[in-house]
């Protein structure tokens, strides 16, 4: 009889791996709060397109995507400028969220997936330390395994047992509180940086970006600590002054929502569960893309089930998706966490040296060879540290940096070790010791 999978919320991952699975000839549903037609949120994003083919599914269709424009990274001061040059071959795409969702939805039902929407799920069902199903609204479902597809802070994961040694929340700078909007352009102008990422703007720990597009200009706010609707509308003036395209009329978007900026989590299997996308902060940190990786890890996951011969889909047999996923992308991650834990701790003065004196240029702000998304274009430089001649004239900024390269260090030697099978002793013992890195210490 073939194996029953629950898929846990609509993530992007989730799906995409529901529907290698159908294809499989498993029996896979989805559950999902919200109407089909609400999925997703009312804008934009970019990914790489290649995590697409990775994971099985569809290019879109020529008119449903076009290519991402460079960015150009302002720091505090405004003053040194640095501007990205991604190779064409490199660019990623951009497209409308419901598009995406339409796209990955459609080829998952096509598979023989099963979606239950309007389903709002409560928890994670339980058999000692098993997960043997979900607990929704209109009753308990039960499966072979459940993937946890319910993003940041999924219900499914803040329900599970100690003893699984899961993270269930986020702490402090791990999460990004986010306002996007889309508003009516105030000048028609070109902007010569047509999309600009703010670092530590206006003297707050966080980022934002303002892109300039054809018929509006887009706004993102991301902070470390929460705030309302109506205190981002103020926070929008700062970005007004330097952007005289950006407008006051809010035309699509206009609300809050989260995204992990953190290292993956440490421990993403247990009894009849895997974490994917959001929900195991797949995330690159500082700039929180993840529909790449959710891409990727889905065939990671659904490769490692249906190697699963015998058929437990237990916490041994589904860390090979684990080892696989840090392998290929989550060691990569620490540097980038590490660096945004580096952003909460030094002041927009210092920033601002970092800039100015090149530390932070071009190459270190720009795409790495094997891209896998948007914020990967973020790549650490190790050759950072050659550099600390120019960190000389601060001695507390060159601690800093000196520290982050030790820690950077430290997270390749931890995530080096980590075990290859899985004892929930060792795994929880490794997995103390690589969150512990990512504390922060001031
Ligand atoms: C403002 C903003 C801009 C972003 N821009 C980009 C970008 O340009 N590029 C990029 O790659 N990424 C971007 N991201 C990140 C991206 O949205 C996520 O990393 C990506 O969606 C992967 O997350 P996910 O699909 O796992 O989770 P989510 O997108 O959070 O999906 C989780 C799903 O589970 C459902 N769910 C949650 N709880 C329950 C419940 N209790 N019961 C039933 N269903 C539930 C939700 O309704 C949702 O459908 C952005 C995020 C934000 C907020």
């Amino acid at each position: 009889m073939a194996k029953r999978i629950i898929v846990a919320g609509g993530g992007h991952g989730g799906i995409a791996c529901a529907a290698q699975l159908a294809a499989a000839g498993y029996e896979v549903e989805v559950y999902e709060k919200h109407a089909r037609e609400n999925m997703g949120y009312d804008w934009t994003d970019i990914f790489d397109p290649k995590s697409l083919r990775y994971a099985h599914l569809p290019m879109p269709a020529k008119d449903k995507y076009e290519y991402k424009i460079n960015m150009t990274f302002v720091p505090p001061s405004g003053n040194t400028l640095v501007r990205q040059d991604v190779p064409e071959n490199e660019l990623e795409i951009k497209m409308e969220r419901r598009d995406i969702y339409d796209l990955i939805i459609t080829h998952a039902e096509k598979n023989g997936v099963k979606f239950f929407f309007n389903t709002e799920i409560k928890g994670a069902v339980m058999a000692g330390d098993r997960v043997i199903g979900i607990e929704t609204e209109k009753g308990n479902i039960l499966g072979d395994m459940v993937i946890d597809a319910c993003g940041c802070e999924s219900v499914v994961r803040h329900s599970l047992p100690d003893i699984c040694g899961i993270q269930k929340h986020t702490n402090s700078f791990e999460k990004f509180y986010v306002y996007r909007a889309f508003y009516n352009k105030a000048s028609e102008e070109e902007p010569e940086d047509k999309y600009k990422i703010y670092m530590l703007p206006n003297g707050r720990t966080g980022i934002g970006w303002v892109a300039a597009e054809e018929e509006y200009a887009d706004l993102l706010i991301g902070e470390f600590e929460p705030f309302t609707v109506e205190e981002a509308e103020q926070k929008a003036e700062f970005f007004r002054k330097d952007n005289p395209i950006l407008g006051d009329k809010v035309l699509r978007g206009g609300y809050m929502a989260e995204i992990p900026v953190r290292h993956p989590l440490s421990i993403m299997v247990a009894d009849g569960y895997a974490a994917i996308g959001d929900s195991a902060f797949m995330t690159v940190p500082i700039i929180g893309s993840g529909l790449a990786d959710a891409f990727k890890a889905s065939k990671m996951l659904a490769d490692t089930i249906i190697a699963d011969k015998s058929e437990t889909y237990s916490a041994e047999t589904l860390w090979d998706y684990q080892v696989q996923y840090y392998k290929a992308l989550g060691a990569g991650m620490a540097p980038l966490a590490l660096v945004k834990l580096l952003l909460a701790k030094i002041t927009p003065q210092q920033l601002d040296y970092l800039f100015d004196s090149e530390i932070m240029d071009a190459d270190m702000l720009t795409i790495s060879a094997d891209s896998t998304s948007l914020g990967s274009m973020l790549s650490f430089d190790p050759s950072l540290l050659g550099k600390a001649k120019n960190l000389m004239k601060d001695k507390e900024l060159t601690t800093t940096i000196i520290r982050l390269g030790r820690d950077i260090g430290r997270a390749a030697a931890i995530c080096a070790t980590m075990p290859k099978i899985y004892g929930r002793y060792n795994v929880q013992r490794w997995a103390k010791g690589y969150d512990r890195l990512f504390r922060l210490k001031k």
